[in-house]
C-alpha cells in the first residue's frame, strides 16, 4: 500500500511535470504567435529580418520617404518639384546603403501619392533601425538657404535618439558642396509623430534661393547629399550599438 501510494505520487508528480511542459511550450507558442500578429511585416524585403541587432555584420534597416509624389508635387520652381528631387535624394541613398549591405525600403519607389497614415504604418510594421523623410524647403525670402533636420518627440519620447539622428544627420548633410546647415529642429509633423521608430525629416535646401536651386539641380550634388544623409544614419545607427 505504502509503495502504491509512493507510486502514485510519482507517476502524479511526472504527470504534473509533464502537463505543466505542454501547458509552458503551448504559452510560450501562443507569445511567438502573438508576437508575430502584432509586429507582422507587410515589406517584403524586410520581413525577414532576425530579432536582436544583428552586430555582426552591422546590417541595418531604415526606411526612407520621398516626401510627396502624384498629385502632391511638394513645393516647386519653374520646372523643378519637389517630389522627383526627393525621390532622386532616396533612390541614391538606398544603392549607397545597399552597398553597403544595409536593407532598406522606400516608402514609394515612383511618382504616387501616400497618405500620412500609411507612411506611418509601413515605419512602424517595418522593424527598422530608423526612418527618415525626405523634403525640400521653400520660402518667400529667397536669401533663406541651407539644409534642416527635423525631429519629434511626442512627451518626451525617444527624445535623445531623435535629437543624436537628426545632429548626426546635418552634421554629415554639409560636408559637401557648400550647404549650410540651419541646424536641427523640434517640429511636431504628422509624418514624425506617428513613427514609433527613431525617425527625423529633412529639409534639403530651399528651392527658393537660387545657391540651393543650383545644388538641387545638380545630380552630383544629389548624390553626394544622399550618401552624406546615409553616412549620418550609419554613424548614428553604429554609435547607438555601442
Ligand atoms: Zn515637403
Amino acid at each position: 500500500m505504502l509503495f502504491n501510494s509512493k507510486k502514485k505520487v510519482m507517476f502524479s508528480c511526472v504527470f504534473f511535470t509533464l502537463v505543466m511542459l505542454i501547458f509552458a511550450k503551448n504559452i510560450s507558442l501562443l507569445n511567438g504567435k502573438n508576437s508575430i500578429n502584432i509586429t507582422a511585416a507587410p515589406l517584403e524585403n524586410i520581413v525577414n529580418k532576425p530579432t536582436g541587432k544583428d552586430v555582426s555584420s552591422k546590417k541595418y534597416y531604415i526606411v526612407l520617404d520621398p516626401g510627396h509624389g502624384g498629385i502632391d508635387k511638394g513645393t516647386s520652381y519653374g520646372n523643378m518639384e519637389e517630389k522627383n528631387i526627393t525621390l532622386k535624394i532616396a533612390k541614391y541613398a538606398k544603392t549607397y546603403l545597399n552597398g553597403k549591405g544595409n536593407v532598406v525600403f522606400l516608402t514609394r519607389e515612383e511618382d504616387k501619392l501616400l497618405a500620412l497614415d500609411e507612411i506611418g504604418d509601413i515605419v512602424n510594421s517595418s522593424y527598422a533601425d530608423a526612418f527618415v523623410s525626405i523634403h525640400v524647403n521653400s520660402l518667400n525670402d529667397k536669401d533663406f538657404k541651407g539644409i534642416t533636420t527635423l525631429y519629434y518627440d511626442l512627451n518626451g519620447y525617444q527624445k535623445e535618439e531623435r535629437v543624436k539622428l537628426a545632429n548626426s544627420i546635418e552634421k554629415e548633410c554639409v560636408k559637401n558642396d557648400g550647404w549650410e546647415s540651419r541646424g536641427i529642429r523640434r517640429q511636431n509633423l504628422a509624418v514624425l509623430r506617428y513613427s514609433k521608430i527613431p525617425g527625423v525629416l529633412v529639409e534639403c535646401g530651399f528651392i527658393t534661393n537660387e545657391e540651393d536651386r543650383k545644388r538641387l539641380s545638380n545630380e552630383k550634388v544629389l548624390k553626394k547629399l544622399a550618401e552624406n544623409i546615409s553616412n549620418g544614419i550609419i554613424n548614428y545607427l553604429d554609435e547607438s550599438e555601442k
